[in-house]
């Protein structure tokens, strides 16, 4: 129970790969806010978490009127965040060509903007304390690109150059700042992988398999806990050798 006394706020966290994550701070005795657009989805994941005191909020977290209450609101009732994972993301894929300026905008404000939001209201506090983490879940096409995901790759890489920025900017305050980069991982993310697209992805991957929520989710809770307290400013891809 490496992280009993801390609290946790996961963006995304109501389902897929946040869901995981949240469940597994919790078992390491982290009470947790779980962020999401729907409240009472996010509610019931907080509710299924193992443990007491866990909190569900709605919030768009590209909206920084909306990511200030619920820091607000996780912070009154749960205590100061310790640990900030920015997992919230969306996907619009198009090729250039069609993709729209909607498009564009929507992936960069909820991928890049919402971790730029919850980092800024929680870092703060962090520094004051001398203590904290903030992880990001990046992806794997953020450092390879992607046909058909110019904007979800963008807002990707440009999270990899956030990471390593905070991790400069607070490291003297003992806040740490690390990325993980999934590679493909079963969610409702990618259900609509078909097939052919399954087989082709497939035979990418070394390992010979598609990732689980809890692949990631056991690397999340190694690198917001003490065993990985001089680590900072770093990008750990969880890909079954996708990508190396
Ligand atoms: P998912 O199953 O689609 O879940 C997305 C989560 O984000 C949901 O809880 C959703 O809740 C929340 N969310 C979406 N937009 C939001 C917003 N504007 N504000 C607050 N919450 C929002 O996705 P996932 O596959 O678990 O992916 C989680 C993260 O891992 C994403 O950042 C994704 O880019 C990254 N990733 C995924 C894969 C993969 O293969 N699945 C690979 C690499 C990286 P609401 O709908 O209620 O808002």
């Amino acid at each position: 129970m490496e992280l009993e006394q801390k609290v946790a706020l996961v963006t995304g966290g109501s389902r897929g790969i946040g869901l995981a994550i949240a469940r597994s701070l919790a078992e390491g005795g982290a009470r947790v806010a779980i962020v999401g657009r729907n409240g009472e989805r996010a509610e019931a994941a907080a509710a299924s978490l193992p443990g007491e005191g866990h909190q569900g909020i709605a919030c768009d977290v590209s909206d920084a009127d909306q990511a200030a209450a619920a820091v607000k609101r996780a912070t009154g009732e749960l205590g100061p965040i310790d640990i900030l994972v920015n997992n919230a993301g969306i996907t619009r894929d198009q090729i250039l060509l069609r993709m729209s300026h909607e498009d564009w905008d929507e992936v960069m404000g909820v991928n890049l903007k919402g971790a730029f939001n919850m980092s800024k209201l929680v870092a703060r506090g962090m520094m004051r304390k001398r203590d904290g983490v903030i992880l990001n879940i990046s992806s794997v096409v953020g450092l390879s690109g992607n046909a058909g995901q110019a904007n979800y790759a963008a807002s990707k890489a440009g999270l990899l150059g956030f990471t390593k920025s905070l991790a400069r900017e607070l490291a003297s305050r003992n806040v740490r700042c690390n990325a993980i980069a999934p590679g493909y991982v079963t969610t409702d993310m990618t259900s609509e992988l078909d097939e052919e697209q399954t087989e082709a992805l497939l035979a990418e991957i070394p390992l010979g398999r598609l990732g689980t929520p809890d692949d990631i989710a056991g690397l999340a809770r190694f690198l917001t806990g003490p065993s990985a307290g001089y680590i900072t400013g770093q990008v750990l891809t969880v890909d079954g050798g996708m990508v190396m």
